[in-house]
């Protein structure tokens, strides 16, 4: 893909695993409620309603992985700050009102990320209605691995979706569980919107949210894809 014209625009960058080269973030796109168990948590309607989206602020990105252990500070204004453990897409072509089945050949390639939530915010703003931005878009709220190229790993459809919080299992699933899968919902998005290089996109989490505090460390990951080590402070 060409970078240069996005790597200019954003100072926002993710790793690329085994790499020195770096993927420029030009949005950051999230789905909600995509896995059964997790919509059912919620208290939504798990059936296959449209899939819905809200978007981050491209500087919530941090970079974390297995070796590289990001020091997260606890937010503000919270006192149910979650974590989310998702897929994550990164996009590498222009997407415009494509189908499914086209939807495979913008995708750059996969990583695994942390869709950190202050669940306190973003419930007060659902039960009146509101947009949830102050919830899900806050400073080091989009956590990500380094990124796996589709050339390197293909397009899984097949792993293990996983989160530990201080050596404890919170979320244990698989991304086959997605309720729109990933080709479906670049195709849903391209319709409303043109993707572009640069963009990724959080592909909803399994069950088994909850909070954390300071001091705790979080790993996650999706197996083949990538892994992250956060520590809240
Ligand atoms: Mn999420």
């Amino acid at each position: 893909m060409d970078v240069s014209l996005a790597f200019q625009l954003s100072p926002t960058i993710c790793n690329i695993i085994d790499s020195n080269d770096k993927f420029p973030v030009r949005r950051i796109l999230c789905v909600g409620a995509n896995y059964v168990a997790h919509a059912i948590e919620m208290g939504r309607d798990p059936s296959r309603e449209p899939p819905f989206f809200f978007a981050k602020p491209t500087d919530a990105i941090v970079n974390a992985d297995r070796v590289l252990d990001a020091i997260i500070p606890y937010p503000p204004q919270t006192s149910n700050f979650h974590y989310e453990m998702e897929m994550v897409v990164a996009i590498g072509k222009n997407a415009q009102n494509i189908e499914v089945e086209e939807a495979p050949n913008v995708i750059w390639g996969y990583g695994a990320g942390i869709d950190l939530t202050r669940r306190d915010l973003q419930k007060a703003a659902k039960d009146k209605g509101r947009p949830w931005e102050l919830g899900k878009g806050f400073d080091n709220s989009a956590i990500i691995s380094s990124l796996c190229p589709v050339s390197k790993i293909g397009h899984p459809e097949d792993s293990r979706i996983w989160l530990t919080v201080n050596d404890t299992i919170k979320q244990d699933s698989n991304i086959d569980k997605l309720i729109w899968s990933v080709p479906e919902m670049i195709s849903i998005l391209s319709k409303t919107m043109t993707l572009k290089p640069g963009d990724i996109i959080y592909t909803g989490t399994p069950e088994g949210v909850g909070p954390i505090s300071k001091g705790d460390k979080i790993c996650g990951g999706v197996d083949g894809i990538g892994e992250i080590s956060i520590t809240i402070s």
